[in-house]
């Protein structure tokens, strides 16, 4: 089945009407009934994906006693990269198909505008603080693989096996489970209980993303993740890539995503979205203007019975005024904001509505 970009409109008429070159647009008449865009009265707020609780308490802390924002940002996210329950960040992610553990995590600082990233690394939990290092130790941007971890060792980084016990059964059951012409055979019992817990294929993406402004409107951003799961070995997402996962922009504002990777680097979403911000869209406006984007522009393989992306996607957004807002493909779907008075989780508007079991 074939749609034309025409055909396909996510959901309310308002959305058809989106503009896609900045400016104001009709999306507030949609997303009325739940604007995230909120605040706008300056830092220090952090702002992450619904799994950032820990990451923006930390954050929030060390931001008040001036510390720097990406240092507070990152360990904000090295809470979450060293918690074996999260199975899509760090220690205790999903490995690739061959049951490996490879990690995915870029840093930004706005003042400076420099950028540091790791891609594929292995046996390091903290993927976040080695691309930080990549960033204030040399004069690259990315380094992936062996180089990564050579890279790790030389700071003093310590190997370890990141395969947790928990995540090693769920990728067995995954392997077992993929056909039944080949020599893997289920363990049944354990089969139901593993399902149990991956119904709805939760974990299939998964990430977290930080983001931090200061008192003084500076900026600085943090991605992590142990990527797609069961992904074919070396493959990369967009939570490593400067634009895509991730855009800092300390003129304009900040963008971090979850969700399908390949769907932001095909279309620099996070850079975009910065982009839109700086044009006069609000945070939320932003967010949902780079979703419609990417859903217009989603191949037929990726879509389901009604032409929708058939997959998860989550953009969080902090302006440098201190408006924060959100959006995702599909709800429900959740942001983490700490603004000083609380941490607390914000309903993120969707595109195209609510979608239990939806990939992602
Ligand atoms: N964006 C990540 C990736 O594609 C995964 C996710 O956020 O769910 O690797």
């Amino acid at each position: 089945m074939t749609i034309s970009r025409r055909e396909f409109v996510c959901t309310a008429a308002g959305l058809a009407t989106v503009g896609l070159g900045g400016g104001a647009t009709s999306l507030g008449q949609v997303t009325r009934e739940k604007q995230t865009d909120k605040h706008g009265s300056g830092g220090p707020i952090i702002i992450s994906s619904g799994n950032g609780e820990p990451a923006c308490n930390q954050a929030f802390e060390m931001l008040k006693k001036g510390i720097d924002p990406l240092d507070a940002v990152v360990a904000g996210i090295n809470l979450v990269e060293n918690d074996p329950e999260d199975h899509s960040v760090g220690y205790g992610g999903l490995p690739n198909e061959d049951g490996v553990v490879e990690l995915d995590s870029c840093v930004m600082h706005g003042p400076a505008h420099k950028a540091g990233a790791v891609a594929a690394l292995r046996n390091i939990s903290n993927p976040s603080s080695v691309a930080k290092l990549v960033m204030r130790r040399t004069d690259h941007v990315l380094l992936v693989g062996e180089g990564a971890l050579r890279f790790a060792k030389t700071h003093g980084f310590k190997e370890q096996e990141m395969l947790t016990d928990e995540a090693r059964r769920y990728w067995l059951e995954w392997k077992e489970s993929r056909s039944d012409i080949d020599d893997w055979l289920q363990a049944k019992a354990d089969f139901h209980a593993a399902r149990g817990k991956m119904e709805g294929l939760e974990f299939t993406y998964g990430t977290i993303t930080c983001m931090a402004l200061t008192k003084t409107s500076d900026l600085a951003g943090c991605t992590s993740t142990s990527g797609l799961s069961y992904k074919i070995p070396g493959r990369v997402g967009d939570s490593p890539i400067i634009g895509a996962g991730l855009y800092v922009d300390n003129d304009i504002g900040a963008c971090g995503s979850t969700g399908r990777g390949e769907a932001n680097l095909q279309n620099c979403s996070c850079f975009m979205i910065v982009e839109f911000m700086r044009g006069g869209m609000t945070p939320e406006q932003a967010c949902l203007a780079l979703l419609k984007r990417v859903a217009d522009k989603t191949e037929p393989r990726l879509r389901d019975e009604n032409g929708k992306p058939n997959y998860g996607l989550m953009f969080y957004a902090v302006r440098k005024d201190g408006l924060f807002g959100g959006a995702s493909m599909w709800g429900p779907g959740k942001m983490t904001v700490h603004d000083g008075q609380t941490c607390r989780k914000i309903e993120l508007p969707s595109l195209c509505g609510v979608r239990p079991k939806v990939v992602g």
